[in-house]
């Protein structure tokens, strides 16, 4: 139709009225053709009515379609505005779940073009909500993913993130550390740390692409009174500049949708990134801390530990023994087999220390050839125990270098607190280091306490 102005309801106005006019105009010709004489009907006085007739006829049905039509289309347009309104609020404050029908839906009441328009807006506000909703989603995740350096933390929040997002039942996040995949996290599988041998896994890293498994033989999920099968798992290896960093692993009891697909894609991305980071940091944390020779920690990060273990035996007014150990004539070691000999023999007797040692107890590297030990909840005597064992298991390790055994002993100086009462660590170093003088003084391969 032609747009006679930029009004609609304007042009419905001209092209009615018009009509009106028009078919005021012909009507005195109909009523001559359907016999009345011509003489009566084709009058000015005639024509002027049938015309006014028209018009008002034409006039009528502007104002009709102005109260019925343009009142809905007001309606309508008020509608839009209240609901754009709240969108733009909630948009600025992200949250989406105030996004009710009630504040963002036009109700459709009918079946018509406007009826048609009413739904079509509800599809494109369901449509904004939703893109609003996961921008949000990954907005928090990234935000948790920077805030977080520590890696067990890191994984262990976004899997639940993960899981809050996806409706997943179930995940799990395992890690690829020194060629090895470790379950760092999990949530609801059963025996997640035997997904590192699954083959869809080791496929998936393959690959190096998404997974999807249809119930899976190798993933049970715990259920409220028994475990199932979940009906889909979904393996995502995480992946750096191509190289796989871990693997997310979820399921769900009823299947994915295209749009948990496709929001994994936009998590994933930010996850790699913060794995890789929270992976350096890790390595470069071991690195600073631990003696690149023995692999045990070095001599600042062991004593900062002490600092903590004295605190600690203070505070709970518990034992604490410290042990110190030098290798016997390492220098003719040395000086006989070489330097890399030597270094060999240093790390053989690290691992014998180590061996002879309990879980929490703490092992550096405090000089050359000379370690020192931390033996938290240590009487003395324990301590010395401890220490003969250490001495005893040394003196039985050799290392080989071709056809030649060698054999080294240790000598070590033992002190506990609180039987030497000490104002600081310093003082149970420096007693340690006096005893093990006198083993050393006194004959060598010896445990002295003091
Ligand atoms: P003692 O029984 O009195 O302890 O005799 P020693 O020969 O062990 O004593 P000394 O402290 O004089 O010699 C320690 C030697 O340990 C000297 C040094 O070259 C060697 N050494 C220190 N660090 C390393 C290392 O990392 N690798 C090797 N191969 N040797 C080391
Ligand atoms: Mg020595
Ligand atoms: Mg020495």
């Amino acid at each position: 139709m032609v747009r006679l102005t930029r009004k609609v309801f304007t042009d419905l106005a001209i092209w009615m009225t018009g009509l009106g006019l028009v078919m005021g105009l012909v009507f005195p010709f109909f009523v001559v053709m359907m016999g009345l004489p011509a003489d009566a009907v084709l009058t000015p006085s005639f024509f002027a009515a049938t015309m006014a007739a028209g018009f008002i006829v034409g006039g009528a049905n502007i104002w009709l379609a102005r109260t019925i039509v343009g009142s809905r289309l007001h309606m309508l347009a008020d509608r839009m505005r209240f609901v754009e309104t709240n969108l733009r609020e909630m948009s600025q404050t992200g949250d989406m779940n105030k996004c009710t029908p009630e504040a963002c839906f036009i109700t459709v009441d009918s079946e018509d073009e406007i009826g048609e328009s009413g739904k079509a807006f509800n599809y494109l506000v369901e449509a904004l909500a939703a893109s609003h909703k996961s921008d949000a989603d990954v907005r928090a995740f990234s935000a948790m993913l920077a805030s977080q350096l520590d890696l067990d933390l890191l994984v262990e929040e976004a899997l639940q993130q993960l899981l809050q997002h996806t409706d997943a039942n179930a995940g799990a996040i395992l890690i690829a550390t020194e060629g090895q995949m470790k379950t760092v996290a999990s949530q609801g599988i059963r025996s997640a740390d035997a997904l590192t041998d699954s083959d869809h896994i080791r496929r998936a890293l393959q690959s190096q692409k998404r997974m999807s498994v249809m119930l899976p033989e190798d993933v049970a999920v715990e259920g409220v009174l028994t475990d199932f099968r979940p009906r889909e798992v979904i393996v995502d290896p995480v992946l750096y500049k191509g190289v796989p960093l871990g693997v997310i692993i979820l399921a769900s009891a009823v299947g994915f949708t295209d749009k948990v697909r496709s929001s994994l894609d936009l998590f994933g991305q930010g996850m790699a990134l913060a794995m890789n980071n929270a992976l350096t940091h890790d390595r470069l944390q071991k690195l600073a801390a631990l003696d690149p020779l023995t692999a045990i920690y070095n001599r600042r990060f062991g004593l900062a530990r002490l600092n903590e273990e004295f605190s600690r035996a203070v505070r709970t007014t518990g034992h604490l023994g410290v042990m110190m150990f030098d290798i016997d004539h390492f220098k003719k070691v040395n000086d006989t087999y070489g330097h890399l000999v030597g270094d060999r023999v240093l790390i053989q007797v690290t691992k014998t220390a180590r061996a002879a040692l309990r879980e929490g107890d703490i092992l550096m590297r405090y000089g050359g050839e000379e370690f020192l030990v931390i033996l938290p909840v240590a009487s003395k005597e324990n301590s010395r125990d401890i220490g003969e064992r250490m001495r005893h298991m040394v003196e039985e390790t050799s290392v080989t270098d071709g056809d030649q055994v060698i054999h080294v002993t240790i000598s070590i100086g033992v002190t506990s607190y609180p039987e030497l009462e000490v104002a600081g660590e310093q003082d149970l170093v420096k007693c340690a280091d006096e005893a093990l003088y006198l083993a050393k003084e006194s004959g060598r391969n010896k445990v002295i306490v003091k």
